[in-house]
């Protein structure tokens, strides 16, 4: 989606207010020769940024005000080392509420709700964000906080809770136990919002009829705000992000060409209205497209990301095409014959690129037949055609921690 004239006098609003602070993007927008954005040919000028520069900024780099006005810093994950801080002033925080809040009324949720809250607290975004959105809607917020599944059990039963707020795998696993212990009579919840991680269909279904609610989707990270920047409505699972705080783009994630409307490529985000540390086309590596058309809704002011399939470091290109493992996955999902099993292997035979894709069946199926039907899902799916390898149940290799399932021998 275009960047609107609105749009772009916001993103000029920031990238001045970032020269004038001198901070690391204002550094970084000096040495490109950036001096404001005036048009969409100006806006294409502004560098990507990437989490390691953040990083790079560690402790308080990013501030793009005075000590004085910031009230809250977040981080996120220091998994691979330092961690990236983020400072919020008032207005920041408020922002992020008021976002949160639509959120909820997107998925129907109204201040008659009460909002059993189970992502973490603390330095993560996570729980406290759910929590002021329901403060600021006026429903009733449980903050619980991750774990202890009989309290959680109680506490849903007792405090009548009418939404859950979880990851897909608590979700599930709060599914299982309330089926476990016959207690589905005695909740009251109507919706599930999750968010975070990414969930295939088949565990979508399974929470949905063991919890009987809908169930929404969240985005957001914790470098723009957090969770809370868009969600999926009741028409469908792709996901609105608010326009009014962030500019939305897709780009080729090798080129860094942004792609029209409909293509698969990586989310960059820039923020419109952000004080404490505004961030300009941060690359997310989230893989997802912006889903054309308008949806039923009927907010049409707010584009539309597809569920997120994975991240661009999980990216294949192949025959100028892009990609990633979950597609081909779901793909696969479509064959109740096949296993839960696959490898792909990519080579560069004949001067050609090719993608073979190893899946596991059992002998009670006609495999060239079910070698041709993956082959041409694939190709109507994707684009082109894979050489389908059938193999026998069990011979693909198994792990107890993360299998892996590519293999790129191109530049071997
Ligand atoms: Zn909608």
């Amino acid at each position: 989606m275009r960047i609107s004239d609105a749009q772009l006098k916001q993103v000029d609003r920031q990238v001045r207010r970032l020269l004038d602070s001198n901070n690391f993007y204002g550094r970084r927008l000096r040495e490109a020769g950036i001096d404001g954005v005036s048009s969409v040919e100006d806006f294409y000028k502004l560098p990507f940024s990437e989490k390691q520069d953040l990083r790079e900024a560690y402790p308080l780099g990013l501030a793009a005000v005075p000590q004085e006005q910031i009230v809250r810093i977040h981080s996120s994950s220091g998994t691979t080392g330092t961690p990236v801080i983020i400072p919020y002033t008032q207005k920041d925080v408020d922002d992020w509420a008021i976002q949160f809040a639509r959120c909820y009324e997107y998925a129907g949720v109204t201040k008659e709700d009460r909002i059993q809250i189970t992502p973490g607290y603390g330095l993560w975004t996570a729980g406290i964000g759910f929590q002021a959105g329901a403060e600021r809607l006026g429903a009733m917020a449980i903050p619980m906080g991750p774990g202890n599944t009989d309290k959680q059990l109680q506490f849903m039963i007792d405090m009548e809770a009418t939404v859950l707020t979880a990851t897909a795998s608590y979700a599930l696993l709060l599914a299982e136990e309330i089926e476990k212990r016959g207690l589905k009579d005695q909740i009251k919840l109507k919706k599930l919002i999750t968010g975070s991680e990414r969930s295939g269909e088949k565990i979508r279904k399974r929470i949905m009829d063991a919890l009987g609610v809908e169930y929404y989707d969240i985005y957001g990270l914790t470098e723009v705000y957090g969770p809370g920047i868009g969600i999926s409505c009741a028409h469908s699972h792709a996901m609105h992000v608010w326009s009014d705080y962030v500019y939305l783009e897709i780009i080729d994630p090798d080129t860094g060409e942004v792609l029209p409307d409909g293509e698969w490529g990586e989310i960059v985000l820039t923020t419109l209205v952000k004080e404490g540390a505004p961030l300009v086309r941060f690359r997310t590596h989230d893989l997802s497209r912006i889903v054309p058309g308008d949806c039923a809704c009927g907010h049409n002011e707010h584009p539309r990301i597809d569920t997120i399939t994975g991240r661009s470091d999980d990216m294949m290109k192949i025959h100028g095409v892009n990609v990633f493992p979950a597609q081909i996955e779901e793909i696969l999902a479509s064959f109740p014959e096949l296993s839960s099993e696959y490898q792909i292997r990519l080579s560069h035979l004949d001067r050609r690129d090719t993608m073979r894709i190893y899946v596991e069946t059992n002998g009670s199926v006609d495999w060239e037949d079910l070698r041709m039907r993956v082959a041409r899902r694939v190709k109507h799916r994707i684009g082109f055609t894979p050489l389908v390898k059938i193999v026998e149940l069990g011979v693909l290799p198994r792990s107890e921690k993360k299998t892996r399932r590519v293999f790129d021998e191109r530049y071997d």
